[in-house]
């Protein structure tokens, strides 16, 4: 059907490119484009002689130009922004140059400041529009596949949607003291800035990881998880009719919240340039730097990983309740694609994201959330691609 530019060659994107190939129907073919050539090439290599044709490029996606050039030699139908989010702006600008489709997974964010909201990229709409070309954000997992369960949820199953609880469990064990299962500097950024939530159209702001709740999650067991601030919380409360509150949950292991206090005690969670022997430093930078790098964890980690939505609404003037979720288990991913969990739950959805764009359902010139489309053929598609989902009428509900 089409060809897809690829940007980034990390953990998410090694997901990507098995799961277009996988797909090849649609992605006929594919370019590879990142910072460091040879990651793109060690991809290529891996996947290389199936239907799908493989491209690779390098490409320094905080610069518009090179993106344009890039984009102007391939002619992809749509941009795949799997960099990070910081690249988010700059490749928007390429895209709409060049009058091509776009897609992320995370909301930029600046890199001084440790805040991730949409307006940036909300303030593109009317350029989007304008060009006549798609703008797709956050079809990652969450924000992504639980904006889907929302507007799922609100076309089947609600005529209101008063409470939403997003819940994200990872029970996987990499055996390492401290490691993070996504990009180390976006996932600390994350954990460590101060939780928030909106209730009665209002954000409530709460200390860093203020707020513990315990649940006990299906085919996991009991995990303590803490409240975050999470960027589908601002987007959702927009899009789904009868929201009074919404808040996100994430689970954390005693182990891994003392290794991350003691960091962050001495200073290695910073984002504040140092002076280090004459050079600036960003302390979580280089924490980074000494971390495991995430896609290592894939060999290593075991263990099931659990994200859904638990709403509660009204339905013919009747209460109703309603937990959607999806268990993904890491060995199983690595037996896949050679990846864990947390890459795979990003990558097939950022796959199936663009498929939707490039297949012309979920095509319409501006900037929108998931939430915004119609969910039944991402719903479809979760199931035939590797994330099948569950639902029940009678949860547990969070506290
Ligand atoms: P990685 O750090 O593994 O990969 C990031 C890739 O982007 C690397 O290949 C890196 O290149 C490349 N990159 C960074 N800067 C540039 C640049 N200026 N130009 C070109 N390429 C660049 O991250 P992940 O794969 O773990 O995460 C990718 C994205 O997915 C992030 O935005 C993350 O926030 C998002 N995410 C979303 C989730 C969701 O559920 N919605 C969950 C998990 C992640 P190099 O190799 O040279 O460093």
């Amino acid at each position: 059907m089409g060809k897809a530019l690829i940007v980034g060659a990390g953990g998410v994107a090694s997901v990507v490119v098995h799961k277009c190939c996988q797909n090849s129907d649609v992605f006929e073919e594919i370019c590879i484009a990142s910072r460091t050539k040879s990651k793109c090439d060690a991809l290529k290599a891996k996947l290389d002689g199936g239907k799908t044709k493989i491209h690779t490029a390098r490409v320094d996606a905080d610069n518009t130009q090179e993106l344009v050039e890039l984009i102007n030699a391939f002619k992809p139908d749509i941009v795949i922004n799997v960099a990070l989010p910081y690249q988010d702006l700059t490749i928007m600008d390429a895209c709409l140059e060049t009058k091509t489709d776009y897609m992320d997974t995370a909301n930029y964010e600046p890199l001084d400041t440790a805040k991730f909201e949409y307006k940036w990229q909300w303030d593109y709409r009317e350029r989007f529009e304008k060009a006549g070309i798609t703008a797709l954000l956050g079809s990652g997992f969450d924000p992504g596949v639980t904006g889907v369960f929302c507007a799922y949820a609100q076309k089947h199953y609600f005529d209101e949607i008063h409470y939403i609880d997003i819940l994200d469990a990872n029970a996987g064990d990499h055996g390492y003291p401290f490691a993070t299962n996504f990009n180390p500097e976006i996932n600390i950024r994350e954990v460590t800035a101060k939780g928030s939530y909106i209730e009665n159209g209002k954000w409530i702001e709460t200390e860093p990881l203020e707020i513990k709740r315990v649940y006990n999650f299906p085919e996991i067991g009991e995990k303590d998880m803490y409240l975050l601030h999470h960027e589908e919380l601002e987007s959702l409360a927009l899009n789904i009719n009868g929201i009074k509150r919404i808040r996100f949950f994430m689970t954390f292991s005693e182990k891994y919240l003392t290794h991350l206090k003691v960091l962050e005690n001495v200073g290695m969670t910073s984002i504040v340039p140092i002076d280090y022997e004459g050079k600036k430093i960003v302390p979580l930078q280089f924490l980074k730097a000494v971390l495991p790098d995430p896609a290592s964890l894939g060999p290593r980690t075991k263990g099931k990983t659990n994200i859904g939505c638990i709403m509660r609404g009204i339905k013919d003037r009747k209460e109703k309740n309603y937990y959607i979720y999806n268990v993904c288990d890491h060995q199983e991913c690595y037996k896949e694609v050679g990846s864990q969990a947390i890459s795979y739950t990003t990558g097939v959805p950022a796959m199936i994201g663009a498929s939707m764009v490039m297949s012309g359902k979920w095509k319409k010139p501006g900037v929108f959330n998931i939430e915004e489309f119609d969910p039944d053929p991402f719903m479809d598609a979760l199931n035939k691609f590797g994330l099948p989902w569950k639902e029940t009428f009678s949860p547990e509900l969070v506290e």
